[in-house]
């Protein structure tokens, strides 16, 4: 049997690659041992730090580079991706659950005329049959569904970004890289770019953050959501929030973690007042540390927490910031 053939399209902003494109190596590499793999990434448009996707396990890059392809137009870049793709005939095509992703995948499925799983939050791969697992949440986040491609070639899915742990692969980078032109006129978009406005970084930074203090209904009301702040600044995290939180108007949506909400990956998660809900889970239980901060000895969070605190918040959490404010006050003196 041949090395199973994975590839996967990067994505990148300011002619770097995002983390989203070291995560999809880390994907592609975790569907079975590197020995049945090959691995190949695209990249697409004037990318500078492609050599380091050999660190992540990624063998072969095909870069196709025409500046034309900076911006990124859904309808032209999979007409320039298809005839690669159908040419390459990988198994396998992965791409980020992101809004380039999300909307470049189907562009290309419905060309190549073959299916597509969105959203996946876990993959397998029988290696010998050559099939891809595609796991998703389904009927409104309350099963988890796994589909496989029955019909059409290769067998696309695009995963959730933040859903799986990067670490460098290898020390060196190893690859192969080829530069595929493209006729220098590219057809005239059907799209055209206006003006490019930067995402509101209060949305963004937590899928980033290196901490994140979530609160949940367990805080009771609004106000209260200030200990959580207060807190968040004292230890450089950014916000985050149950669904309950955020349905209560405590906080907006964007600080929302959780299957409907944001994906999380820091190194320190706490949640105070959150119950655990498996939902609510879904979009933290990769961190690093979770501290879980609750007066119900039996909460779920404690299930999944490297530090429980059975402890009324309001109690705890005053203290723990005056703790905290000394601690600094005697370490910046
Ligand atoms: P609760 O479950 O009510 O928990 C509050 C906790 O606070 C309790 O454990 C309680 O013991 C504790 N508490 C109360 N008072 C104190 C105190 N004084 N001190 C310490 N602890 C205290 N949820 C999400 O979070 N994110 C999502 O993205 C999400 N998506 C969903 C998608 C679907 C399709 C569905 C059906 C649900 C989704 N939910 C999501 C909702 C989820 O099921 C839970 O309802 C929600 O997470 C509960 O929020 P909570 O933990 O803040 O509230």
């Amino acid at each position: 049997m041949g090395k199973r053939d994975i590839w996967i399209l990067t994505e990148s902003v300011d002619n770097q690659l995002k983390k989203v494109s070291f995560e999809l190596a880390a994907w592609a590499g975790s569907l079975a041992d590197r020995n049945m793999l090959k691995i190949t990434a695209v990249v697409i448009g004037s990318v500078r730090d492609i050599e380091e996707l050999g660190r992540y396990g990624v063998d072969t890059v095909i870069h196709i580079n025409n500046s034309c392809l900076d911006l990124f137009n859904p309808r032209l870049w999979a007409k320039v991706l298809y005839p690669v793709v159908k040419d390459g005939k990988p198994d396998v095509v992965l791409g980020a659950a992101t809004t380039t992703g999300k909307t470049l995948l189907p562009y290309l499925a419905v060309k190549l005329k073959t299916g597509l799983t969105a959203d996946c939050t876990e993959l397998t791969m029988d290696t010998e049959a050559g099939v891809l697992y595609q796991t998703r949440p389904a009927a409104g986040g309350n099963i988890m569904a796994t589909i496989r491609t029955v019909k059409g070639s290769p067998q696309m899915a695009t995963v959730r970004p933040n859903s799986i742990r990067i670490t460098p692969f290898r020390k060196n980078s190893h690859l192969n890289i080829l530069t595929i032109g493209t006729a220098d006129k590219l057809p005239n978009p059907d799209l055209l770019f206006i003006e490019s406005i930067p995402f509101d970084n209060s949305t963004k930074d937590i899928q980033e953050a290196e901490a994140v203090i979530s609160g949940g209904r367990g805080l009771k009301k609004r106000e209260n959501f200030r200990m959580i702040e207060e807190l968040a600044s004292l230890l450089n995290a950014h916000v985050g929030a149950s669904r309950d939180a955020v349905d209560k108007g405590w906080i907006s949506y964007p600080h929302q973690v959780g299957l409907s909400g944001r994906t999380v990956t820091p190194k320190l998660y706490i949640a105070a007042g959150i119950s655990g809900a498996i939902q609510h889970i879904a979009g933290m239980q990769t961190s690093d540390t979770i501290v879980a901060i609750n007066n119900d000895p039996d909460a779920q969070i404690f299930g999944i927490s490297d530090f429980g605190i059975a402890a009324d918040l309001f109690e705890f959490l005053p203290v723990f910031i005056e703790h905290l404010k000394d601690f600094r006050r005697n370490h910046e003196k």
